[in-house]
C-alpha cells in the first residue's frame, strides 16, 4: 500500500486560508501562539481579557504584514463565548490558553481564590470548546490545542498552588475526553504542557531567593522556555503535520518531568 510520492511534508505546515482563534493572546505565551499560527499563514483572532493587550497584539501582526485582528473575550463567560463563535466562521484551530496562577497554602485558600483559578483555567477551556467546537463539529474539522502544564503530573515546589495543578490536571484529562467525543466528526482535541516559560506570569517569582536556580538543577536541560518554544509546538499541533494526533499531551518541558 502506498501514500502516493511525493508527500508535500512542507505543506503540512501551512496554515494559508485557516481561521484561528487564541484565548488569553494579549502577552506571554498567548502572544506567541498568535504570530506563530499567523507567520505560518493563517488569519487570527487574537483574544484577551485585557481589549488593549488584545489589540496589541494584532496589530504588531498586521504590522509584519499577517492577517490578525483583536477581539475581548473572558473565557469564564460563556455568553461572549458563543456570541463570538456565532459572530465567526467556524474556526479551523483553537488555541485555549488563557490561564492564571497564585500562591497560597491549601489550608489557607479561600473558596473564591480556589474557584476563580478552577474558574479560569479548566472550566474556561471547557466553555472555549464547547463554543467554538460546536461550529467546528458543524463544519467536520478543527483543530483544538489546549496549553496544560507539566504541573498537571506533577507538584511543582516550593510554590503552594494546589488550584493551579489540579486545574491543569483536569486539562489535560478533559483533552482526551473531547478528543474521543469528537474523534470521528473531524475534530482533534490535543494539548500542550510546558515547562516554566519566561512570561509574566511567573513575575514575581523570579524574586525569592534561590528559586530559579532550584528549577533549573531540577530540569535535566537546565533552562528555563521561551514562549515561542512551546508556540512552534502548539503550530505543529494546529496544523495537518499531526494529522493522525488527538488526545495526545505534548511535553515541552526541558525533560523536567523525565526525573
Ligand atoms: P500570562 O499571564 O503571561 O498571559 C496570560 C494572558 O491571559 C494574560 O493576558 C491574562 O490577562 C489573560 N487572561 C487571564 N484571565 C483571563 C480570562 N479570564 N479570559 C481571557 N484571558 C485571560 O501567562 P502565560 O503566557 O505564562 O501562560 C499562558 C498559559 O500557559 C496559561 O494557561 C498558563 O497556565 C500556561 N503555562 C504557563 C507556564 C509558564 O511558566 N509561564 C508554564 C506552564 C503552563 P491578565 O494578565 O489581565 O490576567
Amino acid at each position: 500500500m502506498t501514500e502516493g510520492s511525493p508527500i508535500d511534508y512542507r505543506g503540512r505546515q501551512d496554515l494559508a486560508g485557516r481561521l484561528a482563534l487564541v484565548t488569553g493572546a494579549g502577552q506571554g505565551i498567548g502572544a506567541a501562539c498568535a504570530e506563530a499560527l499567523a507567520a505560518t499563514g493563517a488569519e487570527v483572532v487574537c483574544t484577551d481579557i485585557d481589549p488593549a493587550r488584545a489589540e496589541a497584539t494584532a496589530a504588531a501582526l498586521v504590522a509584519r504584514g499577517h492577517a490578525a485582528r483583536a477581539a475581548a473575550l473572558d473565557v469564564t463567560d460563556s455568553a461572549a463565548i458563543d456570541a463570538l463563535a456565532a459572530s465567526l466562521p467556524p474556526l479551523d484551530v483553537l488555541v485555549c490558553n488563557a490561564g492564571i496562577v497564585s500562591n497560597t497554602p491549601a489550608e489557607e485558600m479561600s473558596d473564591a481564590e480556589w474557584q476563580r483559578v478552577i474558574d479560569v483555567n479548566l472550566t474556561g477551556v471547557f466553555r472555549t470548546c464547547r463554543g467554538f467546537g460546536r461550529r467546528m463539529l458543524e463544519a467536520g474539522r478543527g483543530s483544538i490545542v489546549n496549553i496544560g502544564s507539566m504541573s498537571a503530573e506533577i507538584v511543582n515546589t516550593p510554590q503552594p498552588q494546589c488550584h493551579y495543578n489540579a486545574s491543569k490536571a483536569g486539562v489535560h484529562h478533559l483533552t482526551r475526553s473531547l478528543a474521543v467525543e469528537w474523534a470521528k466528526r473531524g475534530v482533534r482535541v490535543n494539548a500542550v504542557a510546558p515547562t516554566y516559560i519566561e512570561t509574566p506570569l511567573l513575575h514575581g517569582l523570579e524574586s525569592q531567593p534561590g528559586l530559579i536556580e532550584r528549577w533549573l538543577d531540577l530540569t535535566p536541560m537546565g533552562r528555563m522556555g521561551k514562549p515561542s518554544e512551546i508556540a512552534s509546538v502548539v503550530q505543529f499541533l494546529a496544523s495537518d503535520a499531526s494529522s493522525l494526533m488527538t488526545g495526545a499531551i505534548l511535553r515541552a518541558d526541558a525533560g523536567y518531568t523525565c526525573l
